[in-house]
C-alpha cells in the first residue's frame, strides 16, 4: 500500500467556506487508488481534451475510474477496459440523476455543430440530429449498474488492510461509506426533492448552459409562458405567473440544502423557467443578488458567474432599459435566450405560435443593438428547423442572419432547434451547415436537455 497526504494545496483554504478537511490525499490498496479533494479545471474551457471541473474526489481501480463531488455523490464514471468505446469519452450523471454520455460525437463537426468538442448523449428522446447510441452498450450499461460494488470492494480492500501507520485512514473509510449511502435510489430521491423545491422538473435548459457544460442551480421565480405554441413539446400548462419574494427566499434555502458542500463547485444559477425575463424588474435584479450571496458566488472553486434565462418576444420588447443596465453591473455574464422560431408567417402560423413575423424581425433587431450595448449581456435567439416547414422558413431565416447583419459577429449566437424527437436526418444536418455558413452570427444546433 502506498499511502501520500499532499496538503500543497491547502492555501485554497483562506476566506474558504468549504475546505474543512479539503487538503488533496491519496491512498492505494491492491484494489483501488483513492484521492480525495482533488482539483480539476477551475475555468469553463472549450478545449478538445476532456477536462473535469470543480473540486472532486476519486476511486480508481484497474477497471473504472469514479468521481464524486464534494456531497460524496457519484458524478462521473468511466471504463478503462479495452471495451470502453473511447478512452476520452465519459459518463456524467445530472442532478437530476441522468446519466449522460459524453462523446467525440461519431461525426467530425461536433464541434462546429453545438459549439463544444464533447457531444451530450442524452438518455431520453431529444432532437439531436448527431451522435450515436451509447446506452445500447453493455459496456456503458455495466458500469451504470455496477458502481456501488466498486465502492463496495474498495471499502473492503481498506478495511482489510492493516494500516497501523495510516493515521489517517478513517477519512477514507468515512468517504467511502459516505458514498456508499449515496445510492441509486437515494440519488433518485435526491433528484426528486430538487424537482419538488422548483415546483416541477425543469424540462429544459437553456442552449447557452453549454457554457458551463449545463452545471446550473435553478431558482424559478416565475411559472408559466406567454404563448403555449402549438408545437411546443416543454410548456407547462400553468398560465404565466411571478413567484413571491417569500417562495423564493425558501426556495433558495431548499437548494442551499440540497447543493450542500458541493456548492462551492457552482458559479451559475438558471432563473426559471420558461419566461423569466416576462417577470418584474425587482424580481428579477433581487432574485439575482440573493442567488449570489446565498450561494457564495464569489468564493466558487470555478472562476467567474453566469445567469441564465429564457425570454420571449413580448418579454424583450416590453423589457425595462434599466433592467439591462443593471444586469449589466451585476457581477454575473448573464445570457438571456429569446424563442423567435421563425420570421416566416405562414410557418408561425403553423407551428401555433401567436406572433407575427414583423414582430419577429423586431425583436431580432432588438437583440442585435442590446448586444451591441452591453458588455457584460449576450441575447441568443432560437430557431427551429424541420424537413417539411413552409418554403418560406428558411429564406427568411437568412434574411435576418445574413441580410440584416452588415459584418461577421462573434456575439449573439442562433440555435437551430430540429422539431422532431429522435429522428436523426441527414437533410436536416445538411440544411444546418449550409444555414450557418450562410449566417453572420454564430450559428449552432440546440439539442433540448432536462436538468
Ligand atoms: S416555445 Fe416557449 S413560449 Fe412557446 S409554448 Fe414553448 S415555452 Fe411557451
Amino acid at each position: 500500500m502506498l499511502f501520500n497526504s499532499l496538503l500543497s494545496e491547502n492555501s485554497l483554504a483562506t476566506g474558504s467556506r468549504f475546505i474543512i478537511d479539503g487538503a488533496v490525499s491519496q491512498l492505494s490498496t491492491s484494489y483501488c487508488k483513492i484521492t480525495l479533494n482533488k482539483r480539476g479545471a477551475d475555468e469553463y474551457t472549450k478545449i478538445s481534451f476532456p477536462l473535469k471541473y470543480g473540486i472532486f474526489s476519486e476511486i480508481e481501480t484497474s477497471d473504472a475510474i469514479l468521481q464524486f463531488n464534494l456531497n460524496h455523490e457519484i458524478v462521473r464514471a468511466k471504463g478503462k477496459g479495452r471495451d470502453w468505446i473511447q478512452p476520452s469519452e465519459w459518463l456524467k450523471r445530472s442532478m437530476g440523476n441522468d446519466w449522460i454520455y459524453y462523446s467525440t460525437g461519431g461525426y467530425t463537426g461536433v464541434f462546429e455543430a453545438i459549439g463544444e468538442y464533447y457531444l451530450p448523449n442524452l438518455p431520453y428522446p431529444t432532437n439531436s440530429l448527431i451522435g450515436g447510441k451509447p446506452f445500447n452498450e453493455p459496456v456503458i450499461n455495466k458500469i451504470i449498474s455496477s458502481w456501488q460494488e466498486i465502492i463496495f470492494k474498495s471499502l473492503d480492500s481498506i478495511k482489510t488492510y492493516n494500516t497501523e501507520l495510516l493515521a489517517d485512514k478513517e477519512k477514507f473509510i468515512n468517504f467511502l461509506e459516505s458514498a456508499l449511502a449515496n445510492n441509486s435510489e437515494n440519488l433518485q430521491k435526491k433528484a426528486e426533492h430538487l424537482f419538488e423545491t422548483s415546483g416541477g422538473r425543469i424540462t429544459v435548459m437553456p442552449p447557452d448552459a453549454r457554457h458551463v457544460d449545463y452545471d446550473i442551480i435553478p431558482l424559478i421565480i416565475s411559472d408559466g409562458c406567454l404563448y403555449k405554441c402549438k408545437f411546443c413539446r416543454v410548456k407547462s400548462d400553468k398560465p404565466f405567473a411571478v413567484r413571491s419574494d417569500i417562495e423564493i427566499s425558501r426556495q433558495i434555502e431548499k437548494l442551499k440544502d440540497i447543493y450542500g458542500s458541493d456548492t462551492v463547485n457552482y458559479n451559475s444559477i438558471f432563473l426559471g423557467d420558461h419566461d423569466a425575463l416576462n417577470s418584474d424588474k425587482e424580481t428579477i435584479i433581487s432574485s439575482a443578488k440573493a442567488a449570489y450571496s446565498s450561494f457564495e458566488f464569489e468564493k466558487s472553486y470555478i472562476k467567474g458567474c453566469n445567469l441564465f434565462m429564457f425570454g420571449s418576444v413580448d418579454s424583450l420588447m416590453s423589457c425595462d432599459f434599466e433592467l439591462f443596465k443593471t444586469l449589466n453591473g451585476l457581477p454575473y455574464k448573464t445570457y438571456i435566450n429569446i424563442g423567435l422560431e421563425s420570421a416566416d408567417q405562414e410557418t408561425l402560423d403553423l407551428i401555433g405560435k401567436p406572433l407575427t413575423s414583423s414582430m419577429v424581425e423586431e425583436a431580432f433587431m432588438e437583440i442585435q443593438r442590446l448586444n451591441a450595448l452591453l458588455n457584460n449581456i449576450e441575447i441568443t435567439a432560437n430557431f427551429i428547423m424541420d424537413e417539411n416547414l413552409p418554403k418560406g422558413h428558411y429564406p427568411s431565416f437568412l434574411r435576418l442572419v445574413r441580410e440584416k447583419i452588415d459584418k461577421t459577429k462573434t456575439k449573439g449566437s442562433v440555435y437551430l432547434s430540429p422539431l422532431r424527437i429522435n429522428k436523426p436526418s441527414r437533410e436536416v444536418l445538411f440544411e444546418f451547415n449550409r444555414l450557418k455558413t450562410l449566417s453572420r452570427v454564430p450559428t449552432f444546433l440546440y439539442i433540448i436537455q432536462r436538468l
